[in-house]
């Protein structure tokens, strides 16, 4: 690329379009994390600790009398792994799902396998449908759009959300960490959790019916969450989380085998990241992986700048891989290869939850359930939803 701009502190560049490198050679994404580290994960222990502790408290009262507490899905990657062994110390009762894409690396599995054995957790296998998934899937490739990735986070939050709801769980535990995930650049992924998007580009490049996948409309998520109040803590940001420490520690305690870079767990992800992103998108996601840990203090910025110099797929394996690839979706290498070629696509270029129509009947469906629900939260029949990320 020419006139590439990189930031000083962390090693972002303008392949970000986003990016804004200051005076001082400081970008944007660095300036945020600082003001978002202050404001979580940089503040005195003994006032996470009490957080950390208010909040199991709550999870423990909310679940109390249930089979589970809470609900925990596992792929068998660093952070979902060292949730579990915490919620095991802090005395949680986690139901884990793994969620069965059709994609999972041997060693994943593996790790999820230890994992419930060592902790005597129940593991309830999610398995999906795999030719709709497929279908699914492969309509984002054919439909030439950024986000892969968008039917598997759905249909896992969905499935989670899902699974909860039958078993009268009430908080999801989520890996979600600020000091190893804080810098993503908005134009790297889309909202993952756009119903609308996911079925009109499936409607019109899918072949078969997705029906019967798991769902997470507008309306699915107003129910879980202001209904039901299924809520999300993210509690490794209450505690110290270094990469390093943290993969020595579930090594130690959980036989975990390490599969590589981040989200590898998963030979799709893989193949996503290391291969379609940076070949057709010009994003190489290692950026904002390492530029994360650079911020939080966990890796030398020489160190992570030497990293990206190499290729980001192993050059002599891609050829296997695509072909891996391209036989799961029972199409040719050709095939892929076109898909993989063609003009890239916006997301916005498809139906989304923020079209003006579906925002609309959103409205009048908040507007009619305004009052029954507010009486019913008055009578106590249902509760107050804590922080809801949807409304
Ligand atoms: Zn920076």
């Amino acid at each position: 690329m020419e006139n590439l701009i990189v930031c000083k502190k962390c090693v972002m560049d303008n392949t970000a379009t986003e990016i804004v490198v200051g005076d001082d050679g400081v970008c944007n994404f660095c300036k945020s994390y600082e003001v978002l580290a202050n404001d979580t994960i940089n503040r005195p222990d003994d006032i996470k600790q009490k957080e950390l502790q208010d909040q199991l408290a709550e999870i423990k009262q909310r679940g109390a009398g249930k089979e589970y507490d809470c609900i925990l899905g596992v792929s068998g990657g660093v952070d979902s792994t060292y949730l579990a062994l915490k919620a095991k110390q802090w005395g949680l009762r986690p139901l884990v799902v793994h969620f069965d894409n059709g994609w999972n690396s041997e060693l994943a599995v593996k790790n999820i396998e230890n994992i419930v054995n060592k902790l005597c957790f129940d593991l309830h296998t999610y398995v999906i449908d795999w030719q709709k998934f497929r279908d699914l899937q492969l309509s984002y490739i054919k439909a030439s759009v950024l986000d892969l990735e968008a039917p598997t986070d759905q249909i896992i939050f969905s499935a989670l959300y899902k699974i909860a709801s039958k078993k009268g769980i009430k908080t999801i535990l989520s890996g979600h960490n600020i000091s190893t995930e804080s810098i993503l650049p908005r134009s790297w992924y889309t909202d993952k959790l756009d119903y609308v998007n996911m079925k009109d580009i499936h409607h019109k490049y899918g072949t078969t019916s997705i029906s019967g996948l798991p769902k997470l409309t507008l309306y699915h998520k107003y129910y879980y969450q202001h209904v039901l109040c299924i809520s999300t803590s993210s509690l490794l940001n209450y505690i110290d989380y270094n990469k390093k420490s943290v993969k020595d520690e579930i090594t130690q305690n959980l036989d975990w085998k390490d599969y590589g870079g981040k989200h590898h767990e998963s030979v799709y992800t893989r193949f996503y990241q290391s291969y379609i992103l940076p070949v057709k998108f010009n994003i190489d996601k290692r950026k904002a992986h390492l530029s994360s840990l650079i911020v939080s203090g966990q890796i030398g910025r020489e160190e992570a700048a030497k990293e990206i110099q190499s290729p980001p797929y192993d050059v002599k394996a891609i050829a296997d891989e695509k072909e891996y690839v391209a036989k799961k979706f029972s199409i040719s290498v050709d095939e892929l290869n076109r898909y993989i070629e063609q003009p890239n696509r916006s997301h916005s270029d498809f139906r989304t939850e923020y079209d003006k129509d579906v925002r609309f009947y959103y409205f009048l469906f908040r507007v009619i359930v305004y009052i029954p629900v507010r009486v019913l939260r008055l009578f106590k029949v249902l509760e107050t939803p804590k922080n809801p990320k949807f409304y």
